[in-house]
């Protein structure tokens, strides 16, 4: 289980135990003693004021009218993560335990920096994020209105430069590898060609690691950072954008996502995985990495059976059966029929029976067949 689900179970549990009789937010006395003499009182009523509201749609009278525009008068607020409970709303979540723990001005701009914290018993409380918002005048009304911090962040902090028909966005300090992302826009367009894939304008936002990523978007701390440090990405297929870190201007297998997802929406999960790891790498490392890692660890695990193979989930924190397995039934099939057997193989449905049929179909293994054929060729 992943410790996601872990955190949202314990929430859940709690919540059957305590009744949220009113919103639990407090300001920390270290704002309460410089209110006056930095003069703060504006923006941390404001705030107060959006905490207080019944609901997101309610509290969008504090935020700025642009965002509520933009993203609609529930879903102005980005920092979807806050929603811990996945109640639908932020604001409800955020009154089972806010406390407000700092408001730092500049230029006329104020940061305003929030913990939540949940009680579980008297000595058990959990810290899931810290996170910042921005509280500015609005341009038009001059008005003290609230702003999400991924966009004033990207503005403060980042630099961009466009390479063909992807734009980078990077940190200041960084110094761009033209270089390196002209040789993915290369590998990304050889591969658009050969599928006759259309492209169109994609944002590629990368930062050093995973905290700096996090904090770009808003969370100075974020639970989900816990752990081993490795390259990672994420693409919002909807809006053309690739998040990713570890790997500099260099993470194909995300851009690969923006593409293939809107083409093939109905495959098999496994396929979309394989696609993007066959031909853009998975955590940073190529393909062939991952498939020779696999091929070790088989020899050493004689007891996975690969004929259930679409019911394993990762080998380790580094390697999941469905980029690399995937990936192998791409290559397969590309060794069998070139691009069109691929696009055949793409063709399949969602669920794990239609995958096997096809692999049967398309390649001449039979399910019970796999787990044998697989430990064979990869020897
Ligand atoms: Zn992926």
């Amino acid at each position: 289980m992943k410790y996601k689900n872990i955190i949202i179970l314990v929430f859940n549990l709690l919540l059957s135990y305590i009744g949220l009789s009113q919103p639990n937010i407090r300001v920390d006395p270290s704002i309460q003693m410089n209110l006056e003499l930095f003069d703060l009182q504006k923006p941390l009523t404001l705030w107060l004021n959006f905490l207080n509201s019944k609901n997101d749609r309610s509290a969008s009278i504090y935020w700025n009218k642009e965002e509520v525009n933009e993203y609609g008068d529930s879903t102005y607020f980005l920092l979807k993560e806050l929603d811990l409970y996945q109640k639908g709303d932020i604001i409800k979540n955020l009154q089972y335990g806010i406390t407000v723990l700092g408001i730092t001005e500049i230029e006329n701009c104020y940061k305003i920096t929030s913990k939540l914290e949940f009680k579980i018993n008297d000595s058990t409380f959990l810290n899931p994020f810290i996170f910042h918002v921005y509280a500015k005048n609005t341009k038009e009304s001059e008005e003290l209105k609230l702003y999400n911090p991924f966009p004033i962040n990207k503005e403060k902090f980042m630099a961009s430069e466009k390479i063909g028909n992807i734009e980078y966005i990077y940190p200041k300090h960084h110094k761009f590898n033209k270089k390196k992302a002209k040789q993915q826009n290369k590998e990304i367009l050889a591969l658009a060609k050969i599928y006759d894939f259309t492209l169109s304008d994609y944002q590629f936002i990368f930062t050093d690691d995973r905290e700096s990523m996090y904090r770009l978007r808003g969370y100075d701390f974020n639970y989900q950072s816990i752990g081993k440090e490795q390259p990672s990405g994420k693409a919002n297929v909807k809006n053309g954008i690739v998040y990713s870190h570890g790997r500099a201007e260099y993470f194909p297998h995300e851009l690969i996502h923006l593409f293939i997802n809107p083409i093939w929406p109905n495959t098999h999960g496994w396929l979309i995985e394989g696609f993007a790891t066959y031909y853009g790498g998975s955590r940073g490392e190529t393909y062939d990495w991952h498939l020779q890692r696999l091929g070790n660890y088989l020899k050493n695990h004689p007891e996975i059976d690969l004929n259930n193979m679409l019911e394993l989930r990762n080998m380790d924190i580094t390697t999941g059966y469905k980029y690399v397995l995937g990936g192998y039934l791409i290559q397969l099939t590309y060794e069998k029929g070139g691009v069109e057997l691929v696009k055949k193989l793409m063709a399949t449905g969602k669920s794990d029976s239609e995958l096997y049929t096809t692999i049967e179909k398309l390649l001449g293994i039979k399910k019970i067949d796999l787990n044998e054929y697989i430990r064979k060729h990869l020897e």
